[in-house]
């Protein structure tokens, strides 16, 4: 007799049934097949995508396969991969992470991204993965890094060594949101760090940074900035949810 191999996770979604994350039917998986197959159909991963920022493209980009922001002023880091819109079907489940501590959707976000996107970038050879950090102020309030939450739960290669203790960001009291593009890409300046222990390891090689949410792009780069920097020869970017570029 043949025995799954994840006996043990088949026995627990029939003894412990729970509701899908997206259309809270209630059911074995925490994310059903029928949204599954609607995010699927959808998701911004299907699109032509800018290779560097992630933003779906415009007809004119389509042959270099970059948007006319990166071809004007290319960023800090060199690819991003997005799972889907800030818009879509997933930003609900990720409010209730971040702003209702529910942490259980973590698992149901890693999961999704795994079933959909992991088999895309199986190709991805890194050293690193690391979460876009809180400050220790952000992280006693909520608790948890959704991003770290998310990113523990993302399936790579075993080489590529996960930590939310590399990168770490300061404290500044000056809200975000709302703040012009350019104010943004200012406030951002000088915010993030690289662990001093970890600068020699860093030397020359390829580092993932894990999003939950990609607006201007302004946190990002300036990571990048950050760990080029310090010696990192390459930095490629994972996000959950891409908002899409300024109309
Ligand atoms: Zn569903
Ligand atoms: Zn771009």
């Amino acid at each position: 007799m043949r025995i799954p191999v994840n006996i043990f996770k088949t026995i627990c979604e029939h003894l412990l049934p729970t509701a899908c994350v997206i259309c809270q039917e209630f059911q074995a998986c925490s994310i059903c097949i029928k949204c599954l197959g609607r995010l699927n159909d959808g998701a911004l991963y299907n699109y032509q995508c800018c290779y560097q920022c992630g933003v779906a493209l415009h007809e004119s980009e389509l042959t270099q396969q970059q948007c006319g922001s990166c071809q004007s002023l290319a960023p800090y880091f060199d690819e991003t991969y997005c799972l889907d819109r800030y818009d879509g079907l997933l930003r609900h489940p990720l409010h209730e992470l971040k702003y209702q501590k529910r942490i259980a959707f973590a698992n149901a976000l890693g999961n999704t991204w795994n079933l959909l996107l992991q088999k895309n970038l199986a190709d991805i050879s890194a050293d690193y993965l690391l979460p876009v950090p809180l400050s220790n102020q952000k992280l006693a309030l909520r608790g948890f890094n959704q991003s770290w939450e998310i990113a523990k739960r993302v399936r790579c290669e075993k080489q590529i060594q996960k930590s939310p203790y590399i990168i770490h960001r300061h404290h500044y009291s000056q809200h975000q949101a709302g703040s012009s593009l350019g104010n943004r890409y200012l406030a951002i300046q000088g915010m993030f760090y690289v662990e001093e222990n970890y600068i020699n390891a860093l030397q020359n090689k390829t580092v993932i940074v894990f999003d939950d949410v990609m607006t201007s792009g302004a946190t990002l780069n300036e990571i990048a900035r950050v760990l080029k920097d310090n010696g990192v020869s390459r930095v490629i970017n994972w996000v959950l949810l891409r908002a899409a570029r300024p109309t």
